[in-house]
């Protein structure tokens, strides 16, 4: 039933049956008055695993999880966020209605969705018609689902004209991103998540999957290879105690290192001549540039021995299958997408691509940060095109029915540029989306300081009370994930759908429904006439999709991508055509099960074809460069952060929220020290530490440990102090921010 509830007071242009009642349900929809045991299927909607879940209802509507046997990801298994992702979506604190702040008393007040979206549209015109079209900026998030950042970036591009949006995903996938687009002519991850299982050597580089993809480290476990693992990370990590080699490299020598490793497999004869030929092209180059990283001065530089890295070499060498893993200890350095086209170049010089257990594999953070990449039309055109070539453009205009000039023919900046941009007054007007900038932006002062000059910041949470939504004039709430239908692609490319099997509270609305409403309030929603649902979307994603190295033509509905248990990309109209006439069905509804698991798992490159101009992938390098901040005697420690526990996701927004969840982390912020830096400097357990960086300080609880190495500490990101201490420090290419290295000074404060 589609009823417009809570917008009968809508005088705008607004078409009744264009938003539905927060009450109605969609493809999870069950009768009030189902068996109690009714169940259904929905993709996690943490990280980027992407693992199915079975959503037991009642009355309708969700009131457990438990982890999906029958989904090719999980295979039955689920982390701690897994099993609790229903509790923070009852959590009292949820947005429940729009908020405004008062400008007299500073307090946000409640008003209705009318007065909200005429608060949004009056105020971000005005900043335009003073500042010009370019002065308003989106940051979005990897969290929400693909259709919903399709329709954010079509609104806000073609619709509002506007120019710059980025997203969170620049914090953890966009080193991957341009890797991938400069090396294969694609971003575009090769591997199925079958190959940790398949490979007889996984190299983790800058990953603690352990901790951070628990059930992809379970998927190693299940290797029964004997696989060798070898970890690169300056922590003793969870992943690093269990693997056969851990490589306690320096912080930021991962380049010197790997391109050590190169040059020892090119003087061992360690090269496949005959794919580097046929498949690649810059490799002489490469050699040549390689030769001077000697093993001594890859050793020196990486603080490691010679034995441990002839054995890695050999390992590379003599086991058969070998694949390179990394995620953000590579992608979140001042130098981070030579570091990963480093892993990539090993793996395509020793021709470790397109087969079983193989590859140059990143792992993903978020749950739909992979959709993000393709599809948010923020910082690349849809379908993973670009703004600046006019074929690109054309085609999708063509495609939307876009008049000939609606798609910008400019770049949108960076995060970064975005933040530089409210500096120099560029930028006036903010909406951010279900992303909290406020915690996790690189050096959060600077960050927080600037807010405080935009006109206006609109926040689209689940929550008002997260430290960015406490900072803006408008709040609209949002509804979350299992309140909503959609499609998120996980790690491994495939799409996986997530269904509403909750009402989101109050007035929330999901936020497919804020952008048809803001499209309807700005005058721009005979654009979207298309668009009308999530599943309508995906039609038109489809198409944008069509021939392209991402093609998913070949997926007829929602529907089909269920009761495959997702699917990866490419799956075009061929290949499914393909599969029917095999199995002798027409229907692709009816493929046989055995003809869907062929299609469902897919590796890339099998044909040692690329999407480049001429079908090579390319060798891409640079010289190591200094860190931006090295350590001296004011501040000797190198400060680390990353994830704490499989319990807690990010700023902690949602984990927070779950009693189970926060009784698996330690409340308080803490710093991990070394044992012999601990006794130097007076500091016990327990006990309290100061860290201070040349931008700010915080005291966290201190945590003795040999995992870190003398000289380093280590801080999860989770506590929101961390970013006062890091550094505004990014790659060149990806504009990625480098979380992974500031110099800090580390004193007791006594015992509390
Ligand atoms: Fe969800 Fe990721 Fe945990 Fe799987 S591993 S249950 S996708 S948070």
């Amino acid at each position: 039933m589609t009823i417009p509830l809570r917008l009968r007071e809508w005088d705008g242009p607004l078409t009744s049956d264009l938003i539905r009642s927060p009450g109605d349900f969609g493809l999870g929809q069950v009768p009030a008055g189902s068996r109690p045991d009714a169940t259904t299927t929905i993709v996690c909607g943490f990280c980027a695993t992407g693992c199915g879940l079975t959503a037991h209802l009642r009355g309708g509507e969700a009131v457990n999880l438990s982890a999906d046997p029958d989904y090719p990801v999980n295979l039955g298994m689920a982390c701690p966020k897994g099993w609790e992702a229903l509790a923070p979506l009852a959590a009292p604190d949820r947005a429940t209605t729009p908020l405004i702040r008062n400008p007299s008393t500073g307090q946000m007040e409640p008003v209705s969705w009318v007065r909200a979206m005429h608060e949004f549209t009056t105020r971000m015109k005005a900043v335009q018609a003073k500042h010009g079209r370019d002065s308003i900026a989106f940051l979005s998030t990897g969290q929400i689902c693909t259709e919903e950042m399709a329709l954010l970036g079509a609104l806000f591009k073609f619709g509002m004209g506007g120019i710059h949006g980025d997203s969170n995903t620049r914090q953890c996938m966009a080193t991957a991103h341009v890797a991938y687009k400069q090396s294969f002519g694609f971003d575009a991850p090769p591997y199925t998540y079958a190959d940790f299982e398949e490979s007889d050597c996984l190299v983790f580089v800058g990953a603690n999957p352990a901790v951070a993809h628990p059930i992809l480290w379970q998927r190693v476990l299940r290797n029964r290879r004997n696989p060798d693992i070898i970890v690169f990370d300056p922590r003793r990590t969870e992943t690093a105690m269990a693997a056969t080699v851990h490589v306690p490299l320096a912080p930021k020598s991962d380049l010197t290192l790997l391109y050590g490793l190169a040059a020892a497999v090119i003087a061992r004869g360690g090269v496949d001549r005959g794919f580097v030929d046929a498949h690649t092209k810059g490799f002489d180059e490469f050699a040549q540039f390689v030769a001077p990283f000697t093993p001594e001065r890859a050793c020196a530089e990486a603080g490691i021995d010679r034995a441990l890295f002839d054995s890695v070499v050999d390992k590379i060498l003599t086991r058969g299958r070998v694949s390179y893993w990394w995620t953000m200890g590579v992608n979140q350095g001042h130098e981070s997408t030579r570091t990963a086209q480093a892993l990539i170049n090993l793996a395509l010089m020793t021709g470790q691509m397109g087969k079983p257990g193989t590859g140059a594999n990143s792992i993903t953070g978020q749950c739909n940060a992979m959709g993000s990449r393709l599809y948010a039309n923020a910082t690349s055109l849809l379908g993973g095109r670009d703004f600046l070539n006019a074929t690109h453009r054309a085609e999708v205009e063509s495609i939307l029915g876009l008049p000939a000039g609606t798609v910008p023919d400019r770049n949108s900046w960076a995060y970064d540029q975005i933040v530089d941009g409210i500096e120099s007054g560029a930028i006036r007007g903010l909406w951010v989306v279900a992303t909290n900038s406020s915690h996790s932006w690189i050096q959060q002062k600077r960050f927080n300081e600037l807010l405080g000059k935009l006109d206006f910041l609109v926040v689209q949470d689940l929550y008002a009370t997260t430290d960015t939504a406490q900072r803006a004039h408008l709040v609209l709430p949002g509804a979350g994930w299992a309140e909503k239908d959609g499609t998120f692609i996980n790690s491994e490319r495939r799409f996986g759908l997530v269904k509403k099997v909750r009402r989101a509270p109050g007035q929330a609305l999901s936020d497919f429904q804020i952008f048809h409403l803001v499209a309807a309030a700005w005058g721009c929603a005979d654009l979207f006439r298309d668009w009308r649902t999530p599943e309508d979307v995906f039609q038109v994603l489809k198409r944008l999709s069509a021939g392209r190295p991402c093609d998913i033509t070949g997926i007829p509905d929602y529907r089909f991508l269920d009761a495959a248990g997702g699917m990866q990309w490419p799956f075009p109209a061929a290949l499914r055509d393909r599969l029917m006439q095999e199995a002798g069905v027409a229907s692709a509804h009816d493929l046989p099960a055995k003809a869907l698991k062929e299609a469902r798992e897919r590796r890339l490159f099998a044909d040692g074809k690329f999407p480049t101009s001429d079908g090579r992938a390319i060798f891409h390098f640079d010289a190591p460069r200094p860190v931006l901040e090295p350590v001296d005697a004011q501040y000797p420690f190198v400060l680390l952060t990353g994830r704490g526990t499989s319990a807690q996701w990010h700023t902690n927004t949602r984990t927070a929220k779950s009693d189970v969840l926060r009784r698996l982390y330690p409340a308080q912020c803490y710093v991990e020290v070394n044992p012999e830096d601990a006794r130097r400097l007076g500091l016990t357990m327990p006990g309290r530490a100061r860290v201070r960086s040349r931008r700010a300080e915080l005291e966290a609880d201190v945590f003795i440990t040999p995992t870190v190495q003398p000289g380093q500490v280590f801080i999860p990101m989770h506590y929101d102090a961390v970013n006062r201490l890091t550094l505004s420090s990014f790659d060149p290419h990806s504009r990625q921010p480098s979380y992974k290295f500031c110099a800090v000074v580390v004193e007791a404060v006594g015992i509390s």
